[in-house]
């Protein structure tokens, strides 16, 4: 087996050109009947390694997959793609497991999703023994190991294939495993001598921004508003969150939805519908949401808080831009939210680890070097580069001699005998005259008023940079009071220089001016113009009509690289990338269409678009009208329609001709063409022919010697 035929059935089945990189290398593998263990992030293309070993051997490929949620959009996915494939868990009647069996037997299915339950059920393996496997995968591994965070204990069972499939090669799959997980992989599946994959976690198409948790509302309404009809995620701290912020977006206008742990099961499944659907395009989350989803269109994530780790800080914005189009994250960082935070990890019985968890959240937070650099490197990953695709590559953090300002903050909290709290030792600054401040004579310290000068928030960012440099202690066992330590004595008595970085919230027109540069730039940008909305519409309604969601139908890329191409005929739509020949069949015609019709549209709207006008033609062709009604529908005469259809065989367009020129006029016009060597003068052809061939035929014969 060879990878020439791998890259054919890519651009057969799924439409793609080239393989991502490792997927070619872990295909070859498998081709070689090597077991692998593949460690690959979400959106990384998993899938696409077993599948299409799937497709280009003999045999059935066996998919063991604990998330019977996503099973049937697998496999839906698949079959929209002309893929033979099955489901078995325990959502299936009776009745459909017979069929299903049968197709199995019967040699047609190629891969089979199968839940471990059903896996190991009794008589399965005997079942699955008549069929000829050529493949096993275990997706999601990790779930087989009890370091892993989602220990499935049926999982660990699993070691039964290799002792019942010997020869078949087993490829693991996962996107979370540290070292000790990815072991355990391997143990406890028995695989022999395995070849260990691991992709790089970056995600270069997520933009990675941090915000200072100041007027979230507006800056979320300012944020969407670039990006209005884009799905995207909000994920909150509670559910009282969810539903406030869902209320105050639907007072601007915004629509949006709550999802929580305390709804029930059918809303919530209504709710995760209407997602995949696209009729909802913003929900508002706790992390329990997007588990298991598998929309490849989310266009961004914001976190209304700070997560409490790394891990689900990157699994949440790693629902993002799956389909590998650029993507937006925004991330509201305040220090209010450490304080609700550490509340939480106090009453928990594994403090520190959660505390030291929580830290590196924070440094991510808080970091004026490239971001992607800060968050690669919790996973064990150096990037060399700075990424420039974070709000700290894009837009360095300012850096001044901020000595005064920490010399002014650290006195008052010696003046205050380092008995308050982070807000209390900005109102002095401020010298806000807080009632109860002059209640405890703090209006009487030496730096009351001080720092007037600077706004609360510039105050807030501030202390929390002296926070992280080590300046300033936080009591979190004791009111979250803030005190001194022995760096704050060297600035304080011994002229210790400090520099200080000022951060700025996000503003519209900064957000606005930056998504245009960077349009130009990124080559794989989304264009959503009219046209666009135009086929999201059509895949809209196809997908209703056959009850898949519409990233099945096509995805954004493919759409959008429809609206930029505007292909109007087959050959055109199968360069798309993303269009299979089953997709092509399928659906091909029908874009095609709504392309032509929709440059019609414009053309008859007044809107000029050079090259169009033979486009509109074609349009009123397809329909089935004839010369004589497409001259009339468009006030133009015959010969010009004729002239449009010739332009259009020579663009490569499949016209039948037949009624317009025979092969005998063809051949004649051919043997004058080649007696006299004119191509360019039909007045002379004319001529030369005796006057007895029109001027259209002509040029219809021209036109299919020069395609020839
Ligand atoms: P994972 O299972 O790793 O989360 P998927 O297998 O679902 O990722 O793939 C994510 C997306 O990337 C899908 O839309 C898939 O069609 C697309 N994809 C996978 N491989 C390629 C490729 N070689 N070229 C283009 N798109 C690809
Ligand atoms: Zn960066």
């Amino acid at each position: 087996m060879n990878l020439d035929l791998a890259k054919k059935a890519l651009k057969k089945y799924f439409g793609y050109e080239e393989f991502r990189p490792m997927q070619d290398k872990i295909i070859q593998a498998i081709y070689q009947k090597k077991d692998c263990v593949v460690l690959m992030p979400t959106g990384g293309g998993k899938s696409m390694c077993f599948q299409i070993p799937a497709v280009t051997s003999e045999g059935l490929c066996v998919v063991v997959s604990p998330l019977i949620s996503l099973m049937k959009d697998q496999v839906d996915g698949l079959l929209t793609n002309g893929i033979p494939a099955a489901y078995m868990n325990s959502t299936l009647t009776g009745a459909d497991q017979l069929t299903v069996e049968n197709e199995i037997l019967n040699g047609k299915t190629k891969l089979l999703y199968v839940s471990p339950e059903r896996l190991l059920s009794s008589g399965f393996f005997s079942f699955l023994k008549q069929a000829n496997i050529s493949l096993i995968a275990i997706d999601e591994a990790h779930c087989i190991s009890q370091w892993g965070h989602d220990f499935r204990p049926e999982y660990t069972k699993l070691k039964l294939l290799k002792q019942h499939f010997n020869h078949v090669p087993i490829v693991a799959l996962t996107a979370t495993a540290d070292k000790i997980t990815r072991k355990d992989i391997i143990n406890q599946l028995e695989l022999k001598n395995p070849e260990t994959f691991l992709a790089s976690f970056d995600r270069p198409n997520l933009s990675l921004k941090v915000s200072p948790g100041k007027n979230r509302l507006q800056q979320i309404k300012d944020f969407i508003d670039l990006r209005s009809g884009e799905s995207g995620i909000i994920y909150c701290l509670s559910r009282k969150n969810t539903e406030d912020l869902v209320q105050k977006l639907q007072v601007s206008g915004i629509q949006a939805a709550a999802y929580h742990a305390g709804m029930s099961s059918e809303e919530r499944s209504k709710t995760q519908e209407e997602f995949v659907n696209d009729s909802i395009s913003i929900i508002c989350a706790t992390v329990a949401f997007g588990m298991g989803i598998d929309k490849s269109n989310v266009r961004w994530i914001i976190h209304y808080s700070l997560p409490k780790n790394m891990e689900a800080f990157y699994q949440q914005i790693g629902r993002a831009g799956r389909d590998g189009l650029p993507s937006d994250t925004l991330l509201f960082y305040s220090f209010g939210d450490i304080i609700i935070l550490r509340k939480f990890i106090e009453e928990s019985n594994q403090k520190e680890l959660l505390e030291a968890k929580l830290k590196r959240m924070q440094q991510y937070a808080e970091s004026y070097i490239c971001r992607r650099k800060i968050l690669l490197s919790y996973f064990n990953e150096h990037l060399a580069e700075d990424c420039g695709n974070c709000d700290v590559c894009k837009n360095p953090p300012e850096q001044f001699d901020g000595t005064v300002i920490v010399q002014k903050a650290l006195s008052a909290i010696s003046r205050l005998n380092q008995r308050v709290g982070m807000t209390m030792v900005i109102d002095v600054l401020r010298g806000s005259g807080r009632k109860d401040i002059i209640q405890r004579n703090y209006h009487k310290i030496k730096t009351y008023g001080a720092g007037a000068n600077l706004s609360n928030s510039e105050w807030q960012q501030f202390i929390l940079q002296m926070i992280n440099m080590g300046f300033i202690e936080v009591a979190y066992d004791d009111f979250n009071i803030l005190k001194l330590t022995p760096e704050s004595k060297e600035v304080l008595y011994n002229g210790k220089k400090v520099d200080l970085v000022r951060l700025s919230a996000i503003k519209k027109k900064d957000e606005a001016k930056k998504s245009v540069r960077t349009k130009k730039k990124r080559k794989h940008e989304i264009v959503r113009d009219e046209l666009f909305e135009v086929l999201r519409q059509l895949r809209r309604n196809l997908a209703r009509e056959k009850g898949v969601p519409p990233y099945l139908v096509f995805t954004d890329a493919t759409l959008s690289e429809m609206s930029r191409l505007r292909p109007t005929n087959e050959a055109d739509m199968s360069e798309i990338s993303g269009v299979g020949q089953k997709k092509l069949e399928q659906f091909g015609e029908i874009f095609i269409n709504e392309i032509l019709k929709f440059i019609k549209d414009k053309s008859t709207s007044g809107a000029k678009i050079s090259g169009t006008t033979t486009k509109v033609t074609l349009y009123y062709f397809n329909q089935g009208k004839s010369i004589e009604e497409i001259g009339k529908e468009r006030g133009l005469n015959e010969d010009t329609i004729h002239s449009h259809l010739a332009s259009l065989i020579e663009e490569g367009e499949k016209i039948d001709v037949s009624k317009f020129i025979t092969p005998v006029e063809y051949q004649q016009v051919k043997h004058a063409v080649s007696a006299t060597g004119n191509r360019d003068r039909l007045k002379d052809l004319y001529e030369d022919l005796n006057e007895e061939i029109s001027y259209s035929k002509i040029r219809y014969a021209l036109a299919m010697m020069n395609k020839a």
